[in-house]
């Protein structure tokens, strides 16, 4: 098959996850569901990184508690590669809101609340490419 269509996306362990020392088991569930990890790093983003990261979001209600969140504590930034990667990811995160996610999926288990859910997924080709620059230079990738 040469049709399949292999992509990147960028996942991240969000604070709430990231202190409770979930990595292993979201990184485990990463290889499992058969993506490849080709960038990883673990940081603490400021308030402006945080607002610039979620610029799309400017205005809504969530918004300031949003770069609040994301900038409070640790976290780990994956660049991941896999056929249709965008969508499966996404789907293996489960709902935004936790209580909305079907079983089994990340959210489900390890997100408390819409704020605190664990971690992030993009969502479209365009942002996966975006939000993948902004926490990784080309030559941090190793695809
Ligand atoms: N969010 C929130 N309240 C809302 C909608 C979103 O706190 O009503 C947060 C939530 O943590 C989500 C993030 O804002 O993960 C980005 O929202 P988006 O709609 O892009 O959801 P996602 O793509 O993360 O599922
Ligand atoms: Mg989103």
């Amino acid at each position: 098959m040469d049709n399949q269509n292999l992509q990147r996306t960028l996942a991240i362990i969000k604070p709430d996850a990231f202190a409770q020392k979930l990595s292993g088991k979201i990184i485990d569930r990463i290889e499992q569901e058969g993506f490849s990890i080709i960038g990883i790093k673990v940081l603490h983003v400021s308030p402006e990184e945080a607002a610039q990261f979620y610029a799309v979001h400017t205005g809504k209600p969530f918004f300031d508690e949003l770069v609040a969140f994301l900038s409070s504590g640790k976290i780990m930034v994956l660049a991941l590669k896999g056929i249709e990667a965008i969508a499966l990811w996404r789907k293996v995160m489960g709902a935004t809101d936790p209580a909305k996610a079907d079983e089994g999926t990340i959210r489900k288990l390890y997100g408390s609340s819409i704020g605190r859910n664990a971690c992030h997924g993009s969502d479209a080709p365009e942002t996966a490419e975006t939000e993948s620059n902004f926490f990784f230079k080309p030559e941090e990738l190793v695809p």
